[in-house]
């Protein structure tokens, strides 16, 4: 039988680690605080902008919510986000992405300032990573590791192979197996002999961006599997990138969608909210 990775309770299980880590700061005087940053009405956005704002509730950190209209210049955000970067009682910025195509927001990214950048993407925390120096992390491959970690999965000595290289996935991803001592491949859409690579994983992480693409025949027969992908299908219900019930009999341990890495990645934009004062 296959380990079914409960994303939903190791991340309430973290919210309340955070939770009480953040109730003895506030006793010593510590208030943290995130900025939100919303720009246009985006359905989609305001869902994840409104569960980031529960999830400070819960754990006891303040939410400040600017939410700006859709026509607002490049200029006009990049002047918000640097007021914000200055004021001392703001410890974290989060701008919700995507952004209005009119703004740059490899330019917003970077105008973050690198001890505030609690979402990970600013270049100076990816380089961080990548050359094994304290920063803040991607939150979504971020949350992998602690799913793995949490469940008693070893990822030292492992074959992992990540499918998908995008900046906030595929790669920080890799970078964190490869700093767990995983033995990682990275692969994408021009890899070659895709089912062949992806089947001397152990660990198979899945950030592909396509509806049950992964099925049984990329599979070795008993290795881990963790499905990033959340889409929704002709019936609205959503699934990953992994068609799960194909592949169910044959691995070891499987991340469900919904419940497996998408509630990791707010209890980890919440943890380095409290890192960013610790
Ligand atoms: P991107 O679209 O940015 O990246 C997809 C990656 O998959 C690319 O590197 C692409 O390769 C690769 N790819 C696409 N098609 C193929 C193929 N046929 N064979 C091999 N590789 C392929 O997606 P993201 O990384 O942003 O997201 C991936 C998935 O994770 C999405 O479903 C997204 O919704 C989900 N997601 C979930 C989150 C969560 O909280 N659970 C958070 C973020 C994302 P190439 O680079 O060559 O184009």
């Amino acid at each position: 039988m296959a380990l079914i990775i409960d994303g939903k309770k190791i991340s309430k299980e973290i919210k309340d680690e955070l939770k009480e880590k953040v109730t003895a700061l506030k006793g010593e005087g510590k208030n943290i605080a995130l900025a939100v940053i919303q720009v246009g009405e985006d359905p989609a956005s305001s869902v994840y902008v409104n569960n980031k704002k529960k999830a400070c509730e819960y754990i006891g950190i303040e939410s400040l919510s600017f939410h700006l209209p859709e026509t607002i210049t490049e200029e006009d955000l990049l002047e918000k986000i640097k007021e914000l970067n200055q004021d001392e009682k703001v410890n974290g910025i989060l701008v919700q992405l995507p952004l209005p195509k009119h703004i740059d927001e490899d330019k917003v990214i970077k105008t973050i300032a690198p001890e505030k950048d609690v979402d990970g993407f600013h270049p100076q925390s990816v380089g961080a990573l990548s050359i094994g120096q304290k920063g803040f992390v991607s939150c979504t491959p971020a949350g992998v590791i602690q799913l793995l970690k949490r469940s008693g999965i070893e990822i030292a000595g492992k074959e992992c192979v990540v499918i998908g290289r995008s900046n906030i996935v595929g790669k920080p991803m890799a970078l964190l197996l490869l700093r767990e001592n995983g033995t990682v491949t990275i692969a994408h859409s021009r890899t070659a002999n895709l089912k062949e690579v992806a089947k001397r994983a152990d660990i198979l992480v899945v950030a592909v961006g396509k509806p049950k693409m992964i099925d049984s025949s990329y599979i070795k027969e008993g290795a881990v599997v963790i499905d990033v992908g959340i889409h929704r299908n002709e019936e609205n219900k959503l699934c990953g990138d992994v068609d799960y019930d194909d592949v169910i009999e044959h691995v070891s341990a499987i991340t469900p969608v919904p419940g497996g890495v998408g509630p990791m990645t707010i209890a980890m934009l919440m943890n380095n909210c409290v890192s960013s004062i610790e």
